[in-house]
């Protein structure tokens, strides 16, 4: 009997795991990967392709307006647009906190009052007694509760729970070369992808799993940026990652005989396209730099200034202008970008076309012939997508469906975690498809996934009944 009870609850222990990795989620951001080399096969991606044929994929998803990474992060964990997160850009201007935000370096990122108009999914998931984790998703330290793993930024110079926020401004001078211009407090972004992936299982190897996990991966952004889009340095930073993250991560969980139990996500946050310095657009030619702060530069626009100067600012910058860019005050910003109603958009705000850049001056801006990749314009206009793959229990196989928004990535997350969605711009129905459970079933297989899924509750009461019969006979 005692031999009975032991395998009746071992077999009950077992199908619990079993469920448990199937409401585990593993989101995979590959920072400005670009949608359309995926497509065109310009790259070459074996491991992203075996994801599309086992799994589902879809072309491109529509990111969020401004094409950036810190919004669009935040969408994927909120499914907010940024007018309702407050994540509005990577560098921003809070008119009632009096302060910039700085994304990643600055101390601002880890201040939790930029944060608090929204409630990422780990944290609803850690409230309703799940656990998370965290490897470097942009924002994540914004929040005083932390996720139940994370790796912690590493290049800490300035201690920012010690600082003033509004000592900050004295404390954004460019100290360093290149990007970025300063470091207060970031991550270690060298540190190479397969060491983050290593740490993340040992997190699922625990006693106590996360069912939520982010890992964020700078590249092939990075390379993009420094480079521009059509150089083999871009090529060989996109096939990398495709080797490095997405091969390497297949090839660990099946490692841990994981692979086919949990739900994987990958998708990068907005494409990239070249600007060059033949196409720079100056302020200087059209207003007095000294009415305006320009918080926001290069693909979009931020122009700040009193009240009093906002219309002849208006006036002078659209009056005559032929240049390549579309300039809007606040209330004429098209409601279909879902970035105009906050406090943190700009009283005018600068579109320019897409491959062009903003600036105030020449004298500011980088000398000599350059091209490079750069991102933020609407991706309505500039196609600035993200790629879509996923693979696990809970998804189809050799499935393609047709783009949607990036909105919609919440609620379906929240359906595989189990937990409720707050309220969000997203929809469940757009990307309910994808999902094996709605998928239609055939009579006769539909028959054997209803008694599969009610073993483990025969199971666990057979095993119960057991336990007090024993207690009972002790
Ligand atoms: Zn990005």
């Amino acid at each position: 009997m005692i031999l009975l009870f032991a395998f009746l609850v071992q077999a009950s222990l077992a199908v619990h795991d079993e469920k448990r990795e199937a409401e585990t989620v593993i989101l995979v951001s590959m920072d400005g990967l670009r949608w359309q080399y995926i497509d065109e096969g310009y790259a070459s991606t074996p491991n992203l392709d075996y994801i599309a044929r086992q799994g589902v994929l879809s072309k491109y998803i529509k990111t969020v307006v401004p094409s950036k990474t810190w919004p669009n992060h935040q969408t994927f964990l909120t499914g907010l647009y940024p007018e309702s997160h407050g994540l509005v850009a990577n560098t921003f201007w809070d008119p009632v906190y009096q302060e910039k935000f700085v994304l990643d370096y600055d101390c601002a990122n880890y201040d939790a009052k930029f944060y608090n108009a929204s409630e990422p999914i780990w944290l609803t998931l850690q409230k309703s007694g799940g656990r998370s984790a965290l490897y470097f998703w942009p924002g994540f330290g914004g929040y005083p509760e932390k996720p139940t793993f994370y790796e912690k930024p590493a290049i800490c110079p300035v201690n920012c729970s010690e600082v003033d926020p509004k000592e900050l401004k004295n404390m954004r001078n460019a100290t360093r070369d290149g990007w970025p211009p300063y470091i207060h407090c970031m991550v270690n972004h060298s540190e190479p992808s397969q060491q983050r992936i290593d740490k993340i299982i040992n997190w699922l190897q625990s006693d106590n799993p996360p069912a939520f996990v982010g890992l964020y991966i700078e590249q092939p952004d990075s390379t993009g940026h420094g480079f521009g889009i059509t150089t083999q340095r871009y090529k060989d930073a996109m096939e990398a990652v495709d080797r490095d993250t997405v091969g390497y991560l297949i090839h660990s969980l099946r490692g841990l005989n994981l692979f086919d139990k949990v739900n994987v996500i990958f998708v990068s946050d907005h494409s990239m396209t070249d600007t060059s310095s033949t196409r720079q657009i100056f302020l200087e030619d059209y207003i007095n730099l000294d009415d305006i702060q320009l918080v926001e530069g290069g693909t979009v626009g931020h122009i700040w200034a009193a009240d009093d100067k906002i219309n002849e600012i208006y006036q002078n910058l659209t009056d005559n202008n032929n240049s390549p860019m579309t300039v809007y005050k606040k209330t004429n910003i098209p409601e279909e970008y879902h970035w105009k109603h906050n406090r943190r958009i700009p009283p005018i705000f600068v579109d320019p076309d897409v491959g062009w850049v903003v600036r105030t001056s020449r004298a500011s801006v980088r000398q000599g012939n350059w091209t490079v990749g750069d991102h933020g314009w609407p991706p309505m206009k500039s196609q600035s997508y993200s790629v879509f793959f996923a693979h696990g229990p809970a998804f189809q196989k050799g499935l393609e469906v047709s783009p949607f928004n990036t909105v919609d990535l919440y609620p379906l997350m929240c359906k595989l975690l189990g937990i409720e969605p707050k309220p969000n711009n997203g929809s469940l129905e757009n990307v309910k498809m994808m999902l094996k459970e709605y998928a239609s079933k055939p009579t006769a297989k539909g028959k054997v996934t209803i008694l599969e899924s009610h073993v483990p509750t025969i199971l666990i009461v057979l095993s119960m009944t057991l336990y007090i019969h024993m207690i009972s006979w002790a």
